[in-house]
């Protein structure tokens, strides 16, 4: 398996602490098979995931992260953590607040569905939670289950993607706070996927301008699976801003080729490795 000589970083994936499906012991389980020597758990808002794992016996270098909501002219926007301290008081509290706002949220979100005529859709996305971090992902698991939907993508697509009537991000902290959060918990912020948000050139450039006065420092070069251009213009913006590369997989499950965990192409030669400052 070629993948194996080649990739062995993943800076980004999540467990059932978020919306992923493996428990933190199984993803490592996997990302021990895949031969990944450096990874990060970054689950949405939370740092659950690392309080399962026993840190002591790991077969690779795991990098403490997370993968924050926020917004940023009323788009959301995804803050990756990484090299945080686990410990620090700031991130643990930042990590609180952003709890009890997926909480809030989802209560929002199925008053929405409520109005589209979805009842009960709050319990139900609670359960598929398995009592981690509420998010979109299990709303969209109910109308498929309740066959309102064909699929998650297409839940998205009608009701819970960006811009639709169940899609709340307001409720999100802006950039600067929780880069905040992750500077004042010793970590790097990295901006998550950039290709991801819709956003012309002109508003991408715009909000890593932002990004670099609020202290973030990196950026996604790559996020699974993407076309070789995407990886080039995307190196050549870091490079441009002078932002460290980042690279991760955006891991959630199995069967999914286009998030596989360590699955990543190699950064160009071009970037600044994020890990060569640590
Ligand atoms: P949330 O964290 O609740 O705002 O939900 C965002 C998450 O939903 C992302 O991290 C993805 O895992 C998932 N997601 C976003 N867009 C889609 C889509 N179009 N289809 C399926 N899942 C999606
Ligand atoms: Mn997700
Ligand atoms: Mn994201
Ligand atoms: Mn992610």
């Amino acid at each position: 398996m070629i993948w194996q000589f080649i990739m062995n970083v993943d800076l980004h994936c999540h467990t059932t602490a978020s919306d992923g499906s493996l428990s933190p012991a199984e993803l490592l389980q996997l990302a021990e098979q895949r031969n990944i020597s450096m990874l990060s758990i970054t689950d949405h808002d939370t740092l659950d995931a690392y309080s399962q794992i026993d840190q002591l016996d790991l077969p690779l270098r795991l990098i403490p992260g997370i993968e924050l909501s926020s917004k940023w002219r009323k788009i959301g926007v995804h803050i990756v953590g990484l090299n945080i301290d686990l410990q620090d008081p700031t991130i643990i509290a930042g990590a609180a607040l952003q709890t009890k706002t997926r909480r809030d949220r989802a209560e929002k979100i199925a008053e929405k569905l409520a109005g589209m005529g979805f009842k009960n859709t709050l319990d139900a996305a609670r359960a598929r939670a398995l009592g981690g971090q509420i998010g979109r992902p299990h709303f969209a698991e109910h109308l498929v289950a309740i066959g309102a939907v064909k699929s998650s993508q297409q839940a998205f697509k009608k009701y819970l993607g960006a811009g639709k009537i169940a899609d709340i991000k307001a409720c999100w902290e802006d950039i600067e706070t929780v880069t905040g959060w992750i500077k004042a918990a010793g970590g790097t912020a990295v901006l998550a996927h950039p290709s991801k948000y819709g956003l012309t050139r002109a508003k991408l450039t715009a909000l890593i301008g932002d990004f670099k006065d609020a202290g973030g420092e990196a950026m996604e070069v790559i996020s699974g699976q993407q076309t070789p251009a995407l990886t080039v213009d995307l190196a050549s913006l870091s490079v441009k801003h002078q932002l460290l590369a980042s690279c991760g997989s955006d891991f959630h499950r199995h069967h999914t080729p286009w998030a596989a965990l360590g699955r990543v192409a190699e950064l160009p030669d071009n970037c600044i490795k994020i890990w060569s400052r640590w």
